[in-house]
């Protein structure tokens, strides 16, 4: 997955978005796996501030470990 990508909100049109992560307690955890967990990035339009993405950067990590590829 590459970082940069093209965006265009689906509010306002913006092409700008600003990437930030939410860790700790909101990080978010499979149902399956109380212990496993991994941060929350969000895009974000710098125009509008709708969160116009939200995705974990590694989704093995919600795996338990013998499930991970
Ligand atoms: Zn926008």
């Amino acid at each position: 997955m590459q970082d940069k990508y093209v965006l265009n909100c689906p509010f306002c049109g913006g092409t700008e978005v600003i990437e930030s992560w939410q860790g700790g307690y909101g990080a978010v955890t499979a149902v399956n796996n109380k212990w496993g967990g991994a941060g929350l990035y969000h895009s974000i339009c710098r125009n509008c501030g709708s969160v116009v993405r939200s995705y974990v950067k590694e989704p093995e990590k919600l795996l338990k470990k013998k499930d991970r590829r």
